[in-house]
């Protein structure tokens, strides 16, 4: 194709998929006063998850979520052979139980997973309403 532009390249997505991405790049951007075009939108989109993925590859075998609960989260650790239990702290701070810390490596990889992710987009904002 003559009319790509230089570092980009096309690929077709579905319809559904691209009006989905417009209808969250307009919810995401409301009230910001530049506007995204939607290709660089998706890509970021894009990257997000596919760095998840790598994350996810390297952990996989050390690490796999044991259960998602509401207030907490029980990540499996097959190399320490232990289940860590990771807590919501000062807010939406997952807090881990056996290392005593938010920056372990369980923490990052409960932060790699999507599911997590809205959890703690809720504890946050209900956080804010208190
Ligand atoms: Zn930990």
């Amino acid at each position: 194709m003559s009319d790509e532009k230089r570092g980009w390249k096309s690929v077709e997505l579905p319809e559904e998929i691209v009006v989905e991405a417009e209808e969250l790049m307009r919810v995401k951007h409301e009230g910001r006063l530049t506007k995204v075009p939607l290709g660089l939108f998706i890509s970021d989109l894009m990257r997000d998850s596919i760095e998840r993925e790598q994350v996810g590859e390297k952990y996989q075998s050390l690490l796999e979520v044991y259960a998602i609960e509401p207030d907490c989260v029980y990540v499996r650790d097959n190399k320490r052979d232990v289940i860590a239990e990771l807590r919501f702290k000062d807010e939406a701070d997952l807090y881990c139980n056996i290392d005593a810390a938010k920056n372990c490596v369980h923490v990052g990889f409960a932060w790699s997973i999507p599911k997590v992710n809205l959890l703690i987009a809720k504890q946050k904002s209900r956080a804010q309403k208190e």
